[in-house]
């Protein structure tokens, strides 16, 4: 059955054609071949049985007045003529051997049943057993053996036609099959082609020409049916992938644009920044100078205590407020040029040893560790793949914060950990630090974005930092926290496999 399957539809159908008219042609031929063999011998079997008759017949007059010789002679007579006959007994009435005739010369050992008269089939010949009667009393019997050999030829003479007739029944029904399974595979195997074509060259817009309204037809119909649907889904997707290109060439641009703006802002505006800065210095000074002036004390008593609150309380003051906003405008344009620096470098992508790189990272920050006496534990980290330099300053700052964030009132603890994930690996700093309440949770992210400006120190960008150098990694970044307890920042990013 397996062999069956596995066919071509042109050589199944052959099969199956063939099949039914080799089983519809051997059975009719051998019913019709039965039954003419039937005839043949019942042909036989009548000839014999007339002749019998007949010779008995002949022989009853001579039987009844025992004229044996003449009886005998009658029999040769009669019997030789036809060529089928073999031996020919007569019997009288007590059934003691009369007269006989043997066509070889030789003596036959007859054979009996219990009955009056019979016709017999027995190996090569047909006995016949008859009465003769003589003026309405039965006087004898006639008992004649013929030769079935004509028989048998005939019989196998007629076989071999049967034969031939049916081989070339079978080998025209070969032919007939041939041509008439093309009207069922021819199409079919059109299909599978034209999938074939389509398959190859994914062109949607070929469509298979019917021929009828068959099934057949109508499959042809849903085949370009569905290649039509094909067709308009390519179209769909094809907009919708040039439409995202196009806005994604446009984001890119955009983005580029504005980090270039950041960078460019940021660098320039140190400029004018350290002169502000320079300046504030050198009116500290002139002010100092005017200050130790000599001439100062001559200046009458009401016009001095105006002019020593201007110099000492009014513009100090204005200078020293000078000084910390310019101080925190470098921090912060110092914290934009890092952040657009991060979006600017050039990643190299390779596999990174993070047992090594969280070392190095820690070596950096053990003046932090000791001072704060907290208990950094690493676990072992499987590598990840990625721009090492990058993944070095994402993992500081998240350290660093961990420290920086520690609860004063309880022994600081740092953990931490890797966790590989299908194509990721999962990684975790964890702290028991002050924790961050939830409504807090995602705005931390944020650029600028700080939670408690007055209790530590900071510009609100090294959380920011960490989500564009892993952003940049198609990785992602998340954190757990609760308030007085802690928190867990997990940084996903891809591996080698
Ligand atoms: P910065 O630390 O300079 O303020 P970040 O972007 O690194 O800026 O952090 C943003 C804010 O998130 C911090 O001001 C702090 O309030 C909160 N934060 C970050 N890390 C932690 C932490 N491990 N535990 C508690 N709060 C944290």
């Amino acid at each position: 059955m397996k062999f069956f399957r596995n066919l071509s539809i042109k050589n199944k159908l052959i099969v199956i054609v063939l099949s039914v008219s080799i089983l519809a042609i051997v059975t009719g031929f051998t019913i019709v071949a039965i039954q003419d063999i039937h005839i043949f011998k019942e042909d036989l079997v009548n000839a014999t049985t007339m002749s019998t008759a007949v010779v008995g017949e002949f022989c009853a007059v001579g039987l009844s007045l025992g004229y044996d010789k003449q009886v005998e002679e009658e029999l040769g007579m009669l019997l030789k003529p036809m060529p089928i006959i073999e031996n020919g007994y007569i019997y009288d009435e007590k059934n003691d051997l009369f007269a006989r005739y043997n066509k070889s010369g030789l003596d036959f050992e007859p054979i009996f049943i219990d009955r009056e008269k019979f016709t017999l089939f027995a190996g090569e010949f047909l006995y016949n057993f008859e009465p003769i009667f003589y003026k309405g009393k039965k006087v004898g019997s006639i008992y004649l053996r013929s030769s079935t050999a004509l028989l048998s030829r005939k019989i196998n003479k007629y076989l071999l036609t049967m034969v031939m007739v049916m081989l070339g029944m079978i080998v025209l029904s070969y032919f007939l099959a041939l041509e008439l399974q093309r009207v069922i595979s021819k199409p079919i195997l059109k299909l599978a082609g034209v999938t074939e074509d389509i398959s190859q060259q994914a062109d949607y817009s070929i469509r298979i020409q019917k021929k009828g309204d068959d099934e057949i037809g109508k499959l042809y119909d849903g085949f370009n049916n569905m290649l039509e649907q094909i067709q308009l889904r390519e179209k769909e997707r094809d907009e919708a992938e040039a439409e995202r290109e196009r806005l994604f060439g446009e984001l890119e641009e955009k983005n580029k644009e504005l980090e270039q703006v950041v960078y460019v802002t940021s660098h320039d505006l140190r400029s004018p920044l350290v002169n502000i800065q320079g300046f504030s210095r050198e009116l500290e000074y002139s002010l100092q100078e005017l200050s130790a002036l000599p001439g100062i004390d001559s200046i009458p008593a009401g016009l001095k205590k105006k002019f020593s609150l201007i110099l000492e309380e009014d513009i100090p003051d204005s200078l020293k407020y000078i000084k910390t906003s310019a101080s925190k405008m470098d921090s912060l344009l110092a914290g934009l040029l890092k952040l657009s620096r991060v979006g600017r470098a050039e990643v190299t992508f390779s596999q990174v040893d993070m047992n090594h790189l969280m070392q190095e990272a820690l070596h950096a920050l053990e003046f932090q560790v000791k001072e704060l006496a907290a208990t950094v534990k690493v676990e072992n980290l499987p590598p990840c793949f990625g721009d090492e330099m990058q993944i070095n300053q994402a993992f500081s700052n998240l350290i660093n914060n961990a420290l920086k964030y520690l609860d004063p009132q309880r022994p600081g603890m740092i953990r931490i950990s890797g966790e590989k994930q299908n194509d990721y690996v999962v990684y975790c700093v964890e702290d028991n630090g002050i924790g961050i309440a939830e409504e807090h949770q995602q705005r931390i992210f944020e650029i600028f974005h700080r939670l408690n400006p007055d209790d530590s120190s900071g510009e609100g960008l090294g959380l920011t930092i960490v989500n564009k150098i892993v952003r940049r990694h198609s990785g992602k970044v998340w954190v757990e926290s609760f308030p007085a307890k802690g928190s867990k920042f997990f940084v996903r990013l891809p591996t080698l496999g």
